[in-house]
């Protein structure tokens, strides 16, 4: 197991693909990052990650039937699956459930509560040993 909690990011947007990994690798995960559902098979044949964000909306395969594909393979149906969504509306978070996902968060991200947010959703198994909070006082809090 690896020391840092590794997160696959399924997301097609450069601009919330940068932001949402710094905001990770600030909050002590490993990262791995697919662009679409072809370059996330790929990362998980490259290594098993211990939780996947994955975007809703991505060109090609949708990120609901990616991760209904993932739930049905063995080598990846354990994998926690969270949803990102730009709809937070009702019914979505049903959608992401029936497909497999363990939740969802909403995007745009919170870079003060998304790497608490995302901690809640890891596997009990791995072990999170969170940076220290440098960025407290910047955040004025
Ligand atoms: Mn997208």
């Amino acid at each position: 197991m690896s020391a840092r909690p590794i997160v696959l990011l399924v997301e097609d947007n450069e601009v919330n693909q940068l932001l949402t990994a710094s905001v990770l690798e600030r909050e002590g995960f490993a990262v791995d990052i697919a662009a679409n559902s072809t370059q996330a098979l790929e990362q998980l044949r490259a290594r098993i990650p211990d939780l996947i964000l994955m975007d809703v909306q991505l060109p090609g395969m949708d990120g609901l039937s990616l991760t209904r594909r993932l739930k049905t393979d063995p080598a990846t149906a354990p994998i926690t699956i969270v949803a990102l969504t730009a709809h937070a509306m009702t019914g979505d978070r049903e959608q992401t459930l029936a497909a497999g996902c363990a939740g969802y968060i909403s995007k745009p991200i919170d870079t003060r509560t998304f790497g608490r947010q995302v901690r809640e959703f890891l596997p009990r198994t791995v072990a999170v040993s969170r940076p220290a909070r440098t960025d407290a006082r910047l955040n004025g809090k």
